[in-house]
């Protein structure tokens, strides 16, 4: 009964060094959020004690009876939430998710056609160190080297020649929408089945603000903790006849129990996903980008060989193209976290240099949108991260302007009396 202060000084001090650290910077990973103060509380409760192997209903274990009305609830909430037929939410994680997806779609040693991880694809969709890439044949699709735009007569071509039995859209770094109607008539066209992964624009697609992919796909994996603002964790939607299949590609397939506090926190953080103020998050959310692409391809920045990919967004996230500046992409993010704003490098198309230096930014608004930011704040950030990235400025001139920002929109209040209950 000890609280955790008294009974492991050393881990309490170490979250308390995180809880200033996301209260005193600017949190600009773009596959980062806030969760609310009602999700944490569900995360961080009596729920992780349980054990509920199966699904509701039908459990390996006795003493289900309340958790099975929270996995309902949470199952719901994700079918209403998006239009689907289907929805499992037992995935620990979005890598966890797609493992069940493909284990559900494909047998290993069948061919697999994704957006190349080195034009903004995830691990999970082939590379070759992820059991996607191991366990399948990968075949890829990128951007192309004009506009860096996905090219849908180009994945046509590439489908028709690889034959997969599954393409995968969706993607961790790109900036614009994808055209899931043309994905879905390549699939239909080579036979093959489609997968999207929405994990990075879930939010945007529950509020309205992004095509859905739900109408097109045989399957939609995401996680729940980007523009989505829930737990870390995934969830798969499907058409009803994937049902079977993927229940039990998640559950005996790739996970043993459940963990049930963070279905419980993804229950909580749907319900809020279908509120107004939700909507109002994404669209900040959406406004902050457009702002920072805006003021990314100033003439000052640009003067200094900076630039954004494609030229604007469509979506909560910015690609900056550091090609031809002296900067790379390890110097921007050192240059950004000295400031006090933290994004991470992120390798672009076409990048001459190593992968753990790379030539680009990942800049997202998501978590500063929770904070509460909202156009004129995204346009004093904005303007920081463009002279810093002009070098016109001096660190600690840019530093007091962060403190200030973060100042004005306290993060957690009142935090330190409950988070030990
Ligand atoms: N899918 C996409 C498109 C992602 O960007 C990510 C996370 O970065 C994942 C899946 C994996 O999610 P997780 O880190 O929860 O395994």
């Amino acid at each position: 009964t000890a609280p955790l202060a008294e009974l492991d000084p050393e881990v309490a001090q170490a979250m308390a060094g995180e809880l200033a650290r996301q209260r005193d910077t600017l949190e600009m990973i773009a596959s980062e959020n806030f969760v609310p103060r009602a999700v944490l509380q569900a995360q961080g409760s009596v729920l992780t004690n349980k054990y509920a192997e199966g699904y509701p209903g039908r459990r390996y274990y006795g003493g289900c009876e309340h958790v099975d009305i929270v996995e309902d609830l949470a199952r719901t909430r994700a079918k209403e939430l998006f239009g689907a037929d289907f929805a499992n939410v037992q995935p620990h994680s979005g890598a966890q998710a797609n493992a069940a997806v493909l284990m559900a779609l494909m047998n290993p040693g069948e061919k697999l056609l994704g957006l190349d991880l080195a034009h903004g694809g995830h691990l999970t969709h082939g590379m070759k160190l992820n059991f996607s890439g191991k366990l399948y044949d990968v075949e890829s699709y990128g951007v192309s080297k004009e506009d860096h735009r996905i090219d849908m007569d180009e994945v046509r071509k590439i489908a028709v020649a690889a034959q997969p039995k599954v393409i995968v859209a969706g993607w961790s770094a790109y900036p614009r929408h994808e055209d899931f109607a043309a994905f879905r008539s390549i699939a239909d066209e080579v036979g093959a089945y489609l997968w999207v992964d929405m994990a990075h624009f879930a939010g945007l697609v529950a509020a309205g603000l992004h095509p859905s992919p739900v109408p097109y796909a045989d399957v939609v994996s995401s996680t729940v903790h980007k523009t989505l603002g829930g737990p870390r964790s995934g969830l798969i939607l499907a058409k009803q006849e994937w049902a079977k299949k993927l229940n039990s590609a998640v559950f005996p397939g790739q996970q043993g129990g459940p963990l049930m506090h963070a279905i419980a926190a993804k229950a909580v953080s749907l319900k809020i996903a279908g509120t107004e103020e939700f909507k109002d998050r994404q669209q900040r959310t959406l406004s902050g980008a457009k702002i920072l692409a805006e003021r990314l391809t100033g003439s000052d920045v640009v003067d200094k060989g900076v630039s954004v990919l494609t030229g604007g967004t469509d979506v909560h996230l910015v690609l900056v193209d550091l090609r031809n500046s002296q900067l790379d992409g390890q110097q921007g993010e050192d240059l950004l976290h000295e400031v006090g704003i933290t994004v991470n490098r992120n390798a672009v198309p076409f990048d001459p240099r190593p992968p753990m230096v790379t030539s680009g930014l990942r800049i997202g608004t998501a978590a500063l949108a929770s904070r509460g930011f909202g156009d004129e704040q995204f346009t004093e950030v904005a303007d920081i991260i463009g002279t810093a990235l002009a070098g016109a400025s001096d660190v600690e001139t840019l530093k007091a302007r962060v403190s200030k920002l973060a100042a004005d929109f306290p993060l957690y209040e009142g935090l330190e009396d409950w988070r030990l209950i």
